[in-house]
Parts: structure tokens; sequence; C-alpha cells
């Protein structure tokens, strides 16, 4: 299979896991249409450079946090959320860079996340059976609404767009310096237990040392903070990354690009090599460029051939496919989640083609054989920083699979980050009939794993987590997950339960994660 030449649309020939079908395939087409003429929202430049900073995650020289919300809302892409979000994710990676001593390599669930799989194309409401709500890019969430828009994909792609265009303003105005500076009142209010206040105080009050430190030596960027406008000429004083599961192939395929690879083609307006940046103060930072030498040819030398219409910013060159990849452009990083990751199916198909750095979930019913085989098709060349594996078996069940997963990748010498997602395995429905998870089997999960990978001489590159910053008017955090140190009770889920997917850890259950990790690299 693997061995057939890849298109674009190749992955047409083979079996669509969760299809979703368009009463008018016209107006899909018109849409797509569109799309395909649109400006790219990322660059290949940051996309190589993400890959090279997966590839020192591979090396153990670097920790991936993969974070956001299950599902975007096109009514949550508001000034607040975005920077709420942005807000926790600098405050989790502080945390690591800080005990880990290591570089934090940050890519959100955001600008994109908006498609959702589904186990069943229908659902129950009341009285009545309607379509499943497949996210914001496909259907509406109101009963009414549930037949299939195209011009929702549309609406995905500028919602995108004006997410993204944000999270580059906010930091490029010094956004992480002020978080990384005055982390925000860490709400310790809320947390009840006594022991944890004070383990919270103590190690905010080193935090506080450090930076103030860091500022007398003239570490610290400070001379760009966000109250004055400094301004800044690239995205930030922090590499973040943009990932969403690539489940929608004519979306993918309509915002995918044959375009030059940086430092392959002397003309190429990407060929500059990644601007490097100022250190954060956070003190470590992720390199950002690898050593100044093309990347090889992607797709295991092959030549994907490109859609003429998507085609148009291709450059004429001796040989194209040494010097051009087809690089998705809506994001980053992008993944194959667990229910769509068929050897033969139509998700695989399009992946092993992008030249992105990619995600694959792995969850309890994939075997061993079957793993190394997918790496075969997806990462032929070996190439570290392509493929992460995100493990998300549930803490009662990890035992069982990872130690056979990473025996058999290690058996086959496939380069892979392993990343463990600590979520979608440990769902539950509470008694008031509430999605939740429970902060102690999370992290039961991610000690396992930490513990598993230590035996087997292998070792976690990252964690990938449904979290949020939001608070409500009144500044308090979602209840959508029990437990941590505010120790939310299942009684207090329905207060302020937001999520219309997934159950997300809130801001002070976040922390309570990023210390929990941040501790066992210190020990
Ligand atoms: C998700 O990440 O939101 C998700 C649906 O995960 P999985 O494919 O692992 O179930
Ligand atoms: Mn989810």
């Amino acid at each position: 299979m693997a061995d057939s030449e890849w298109t674009l649309d190749s992955w047409k020939d083979k079996p669509i896991a969760q299809p979703v079908s368009y009463p008018d395939p016209a107006a899909l087409t018109k849409v797509l249409t569109k799309l395909a003429t649109l400006p790219p929202l990322v660059t290949p430049s940051e996309i190589e450079r993400l890959r090279y900073q997966l590839a020192l995650a591979h090396r153990n020289e670097a920790f991936v946090l993969h974070a956001g919300d299950c599902a975007e809302g096109f009514d949550a892409c508001t000034h607040e959320n975005i920077t709420a979000k942005i807000g926790l994710i600098l405050s989790f990676s502080l945390i690591l860079v800080w005990g880990a001593r290591r570089p934090v390599v940050r890519i959100g669930r955001i600008a994109g996340q908006y498609a959702k799989p589904r186990s069943s194309s229908y659902e129950r409401v009341g009285e009545r059976e309607v379509l499943s709500f497949r996210g914001d890019n496909v259907n509406g969430l109101d009963i009414d609404a549930r037949t299939p828009d195209p011009e929702r994909l549309l609406s995905a792609y500028f919602h995108s767009t004006a997410t993204l265009n944000y999270v580059r303003a906010l930091l490029s105005s010094g956004f992480a310096t002020l978080n990384y500076n005055h982390p925000r009142d860490w709400s310790l209010a809320h947390v009840r237990s006594p022991a944890l206040q004070r383990e919270f105080s103590e190690i905010i009050d080193a935090l506080g040392d450090a930076l103030d430190f860091s500022a007398t030596i003239g570490a610290n960027p400070s001379n760009a903070p966000y109250e004055r406008g400094g301004a800044r000429t690239t995205i930030g004083d922090v590499d973040f990354y943009t990932s969403h599961e690539g489940l929608m192939l004519d979306y993918e395929q309509a915002l995918t690009r044959k375009l030059p690879i940086p430092g392959s083609s002397p003309s190429s307006p990407y060929t500059s090599p990644p601007a490097s940046r100022p250190s954060t103060s956070a003190g470590r930072k992720v390199p950002s460029s690898p050593p100044p030498q093309a990347p090889q040819a992607p797709n295991n030398g092959k030549a994907p051939s490109a859609q003429p219409q998507t085609d148009a910013a291709v450059e004429t060159s001796a040989d194209p496919n040494k010097t051009h990849a087809p690089y998705n452009t809506s994001a980053h990083f992008l993944w194959i989640g667990d229910r769509t990751r068929q050897l033969t199916g139509a998700h695989v198909e399009y992946f092993r083609g992008i030249r992105n750095p990619i995600g694959v979930k792995v969850g309890p019913s994939m075997e061993g054989g079957e793993l190394v085989r997918l790496l075969e098709i997806l990462n032929p060349d070996r190439e570290p920083g392509r493929v992460s594996l995100i493990t998300r078996y549930g803490a009662g069940k990890i035992q069982n699979h990872l130690p056979e997963h990473i025996t058999s990748v290690q058996a086959s010498g496939h380069p892979v980050v392993w990343i463990c997602d600590p979520m979608h395995g440990n769902t539950q429905t509470s008694a008031s009939g509430l999605k939740t998870r429970h902060f102690g089997t999370i992290i039961s999960e991610i000690a396992e794993c930490l513990r598993i990978h230590a035996a087997h001489d292998s070792h976690l590159g990252g964690v990938s987590l449904e979290f949020t910053g939001e608070l409500n008017d009144e500044g308090f955090s979602v209840t959508e997950c029990v437990g941590g140190s505010m120790e939310l009770g299942e009684e207090e889920l329905g207060l302020r339960y937001q999520s219309f997917c997934d159950p997300r850890l809130n801001f002070e259950q976040s922390l309570d994660v990023a210390f929990l990790i941040s501790n066992h690299f210190k020990k």
C-alpha cells in the first residue's frame, strides 16, 4: 500500500473512517476551492523548526507539552479565552522548565482543533435521534443544526486565523515575559489542602528568587514588556506551535501546499534559517534551528505530486522533488486519532505524504507489530522528530500495553518521541451523568508511564493534556475533572461545567500536574 505513489488526494482511494456526508457536494467543492487559494497559517520554516525541536525531545534534550481544549468552539474565540489558554500553557511550561531543567516544546491544541471523532454517527437527545455533533467545523451543537454544512470549514479557517493572529500578537508583545515575571496569582485561595498550599508557596518563592536572579544578571529580556508594547521582530520570545487532529481530510488537503523546503532552494521566500530568539526569562530555550544543512527530501524519496490549484506557490526548480515538499499549512503539528489510524485507511495515507511532524494516538487496541508497520509507513526514512507516539491506555491498562509497545519500537529502531496522554483512557461518567476524569487516575497514568519508560531504558518525551485556563465572570475555574489540590468533589462538577466535549483540567488542577511532573524530574 505504502509503495503506491502518494498524491494530495490519494487518500480518497482508501476507506475513510469517521466520514462526513454533505447534502450538497457542489457547495463543498466551492468551499474547498476557496480554501485552496487562501494563505497559509504557518510556514515551512516554522514547521521545520518544530521537527528539529521534536528530534531534541527524542534525544531527551527537551520535553514536549501538548495541551489545550478537547475541542475549540467558534464562540470561544475571544480575547479572554485565548489569553487564558496561552497563559496556562506558559505557566505550566515554566514549572516544567524550572523542575525538569530542560527546555519545553509548547504545542497548543489551538487555532484549528475543531473536528471531533465520534463513536456513533447518531445520538439521542431527549426524544430525538439526531446526527452526532462532530465539532464546529462540521455541524452545530444545537440539535437543529446537525446537518453538516461546508461553510463551517471556511469559518474554521477564519477562526483559526483570528486565533493564531492573536497568539502571535500576544507573544510578540512580551506576554510571555510578563507571565514569567509575574506568575499570575496562583489561585492559592482555591487550594484546600494546607500541605499542598505550603508546597505551592515554597515553589513559587523559589521561582520568584530564580527570576529575580536572572533579572539581576541581565538574563531577563524585560526590555520588551507587555505593557510598554515593546515590539519584537519574531513570533515572540518563546516558541509556540499549533496543532489539531487531522480528521477532515478535505480541509487538510486544501491547506496542503507544495512549498520549498527551507534551505534547499536559494530563491525561496522561506529559505532564511529560522530566526534565533532571545532566551526567555525561564532561562532554558529550545534550540530553534538545526545545523545549517537542508532537511532530507521527504516522503521516502518518492515524488509527491501536488494538485494544480495548490501549486501556485511552487517555484520552478531543476528537481522540485528534492527542494519542495507538501506542507500542511493549517498547523505546525497534526495528529492521527485513535479511531482513524488504520494501516490501510485514508488518514494514514494522507499523513504519510506531508512533511509536518505528526502524532499518532496509541491505545490499548494497538498491537506491537501493527505499531511498527505504521511507523514504517509514516516514517520510512526514520527521521527523528517526524513521529510522536501519544499513548493513551488508561491508568488500569498501561502496564498491559506500554511495555510491549516500547520493546517493539526499540527492536525496530524507529526514533519516536513518546508522549503520555493520561486523559483519553481515563474518562468516566459521574453519578449525575457528566463526563469526568479523576485527577488521581490521571496522575497515576503519568507516574506509571514514567516508571515503565525508565524500566525499559526508554524515556518519556512529553505529555498531552486537555486543560483550560478559562475563568468565569467571578474569576472561578471550570469544574470538569474531579480532585486535585482543590479537592473538587463529584457533587461540584455541575457548578461550572463548560466543555461540550471531553472534561478538561482547570487552572489549579493543571498546575498540580505540572508540579508533580516537575518534582519527578528534580529527584
Ligand atoms: C482527543 O485527543 O481529543 C481524542 C479524541 O483522542 P483519541 O483519538 O486518543 O481518542
Ligand atoms: Mn478529547
